[in-house]
């Protein structure tokens, strides 16, 4: 949605061409209502948004500036809603979160993706099942916790008041950091189910209770959110499938309408594709500007300061090898969807669309390396000179790839490795990293 919004931005402001021009405001005012209703925004706060850019641009003077300054602020301050940023922790351990929205919202996968997030940041979590509704959903939390080895409160109660109470006293002195408890949903909202989240509301009495959205749910997805705030009080709203092809207003509109802070935005199926959702950081990517500060939090939950250095040792002396090259790739395939990334860096926000569906995991190139760096031998891995006619052969027969493949990728790897180098030179380096200095200058936060 991002791309959506930002191209925009962009365009109707370039319709202001000289300043003073009442005329080219009204129209750059009329294309961005345009753009925002067909974006899902709910009218009032279009309404509202578009008083203030007015009157903020002819107090400050007509032009493309000034305009798409005011853009920015009247944004800001509807995002800007009273309540936590991010995650936030109990003054005293655990933080316990309830975990709740309707069925298919993305409940489950985003409780194992904040689980994740805490697991980099180094907390021990333990993730609680107390949807006893869907069947299916105790396996699922089970097979996510397994997956992103963290633990799993195992229980044979057969209420979710039970499990939530179980798990409660299984946790003490345990030492977790968070419980997350994930609970049961339901198409539509109904009177028992709320009836039953209240109570396990009341016996967790959780630090916080997050509300998860399906960005695809539109003004019914506001209006449901209102019926749990009202029944059960929501501290915060995690968005979900933000990557598909979500309008994207109800970020907006939530905000406005209910007041409520979003936290966290998820934006893939896969468990590193949650973002914290901090209103000038968005802002910022709305803008085209993207988000500096975001891909650099993510990137260094992934590559340690030590392993960084390593490698650019590696890379300098040109000692990097295959077993570093999927080692790489493993690591950036921790760092989730990857239009996500390129729409974090500045003037690249168009890209994203490109890149989003490319799958490091089912990618049939990265299979084949995959594949034929398992059948080098280990001497080989380490020491990519040694790949001569014959060696390659075996490879490629081992590997089920033709001649041709292996020495292709055999030169790509070869092309990266130089590329690497230079990158890691003296100049290289500092070229790359005043670059991003200057970004972070100019996109504070
Ligand atoms: P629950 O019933 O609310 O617990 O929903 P699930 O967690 O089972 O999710 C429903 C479906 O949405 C699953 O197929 C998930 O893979 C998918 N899903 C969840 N979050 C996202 C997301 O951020 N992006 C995409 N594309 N799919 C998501």
């Amino acid at each position: 949605m991002f791309e959506i919004f930002s191209e925009s931005f962009q365009s109707i402001a370039n319709k202001i061409r000289f300043n003073d021009d009442e005329k080219s405001l009204a129209r750059a005012i009329d294309e961005l209502k345009k753009v925002l209703l067909k974006n899902d925004v709910y009218h009032k706060a279009v309404k509202e948004l578009l008083q203030k850019i007015e009157l903020q641009t002819k107090a400050q003077g007509i032009g493309k500036q000034n305009f798409l300054q005011a853009l920015k602020d009247s944004l800001q301050a509807l995002l800007d809603t009273k309540g936590n940023q991010g995650f936030v922790f109990a003054s005293r351990p655990p933080t316990s979160i309830l975990m709740v929205g309707l069925q298919g919202s993305g409940k489950t996968t985003t409780t194992a993706k904040l689980a994740y997030y805490l697991k980099n940041k180094n907390k021990k979590v333990l993730l609680i099942p107390c949807d006893l509704q869907r069947m299916a959903a105790v396996e699922q939390l089970r097979q996510l916790a397994q997956q992103i080895e963290v633990d799993f409160f195992e229980s044979s109660a057969q209420s979710p008041q039970q499990v939530a109470q179980e798990a409660l006293i299984f946790a003490q002195d345990k030492h977790y950091d968070v419980l997350l408890f994930d609970t049961a949903g339901r198409l539509a909202i109904d009177e028992h189910l709320m009836q039953e989240l209240q109570e396990v509301k009341t016996i967790i009495q959780p630090f916080e209770t997050f509300y998860v959205a399906d960005s695809l749910s539109g003004q019914e997805g506001v209006r449901n959110a209102e019926i749990f705030h009202q029944k059960i009080k929501i501290d915060g709203v995690i968005l979900s499938k933000f990557d598909s092809d979500s309008k994207g207003g109800i970020a907006l509109s939530i905000a406005y309408q209910l007041g409520l802070p979003l936290r966290f935005i998820g934006s893939g199926e896969k468990v590193a594709d949650l973002d914290v959702f901090l209103p000038d950081r968005i802002i910022s990517r709305l803008m085209g500007a993207g988000d500096i500060a975001t891909l650099a939090e993510k990137t260094s939950s992934v590559f340690s300061e030590k392993e960084t250095k390593a490698i650019t040792k590696k890379i300098k002396k040109g000692q990097f090898n295959f077993e570093d090259f999927l080692a790489q790739i493993e690591n950036v395939k921790k760092l989730g969807n990857l239009g996500n990334l390129v729409g974090m860096i500045p003037g690249l926000g168009n890209m994203a669309g490109a890149l989003k569906n490319v799958d490091l995991d089912n990618s049939q190139e990265i299979k084949s390396i995959k594949s034929m760096v398992n059948s080098m031998t280990k001497k080989e891995r380490e020491n990519p000179d040694l790949l001569n006619g014959s060696r390659r052969k075996r490879i490629a027969q081992g590997a089920g790839l033709d001649i041709a493949d292996v020495n292709r990728i055999i030169k790509q790897f070869d092309n990266a490795s130089k590329m690497a180098k230079k990158l890691s030179s003296k100049g290289g380096m500092q070229n790359l990293m005043g670059m991003m200095q200057q970004m972070k200058g100019k996109f504070p936060r």
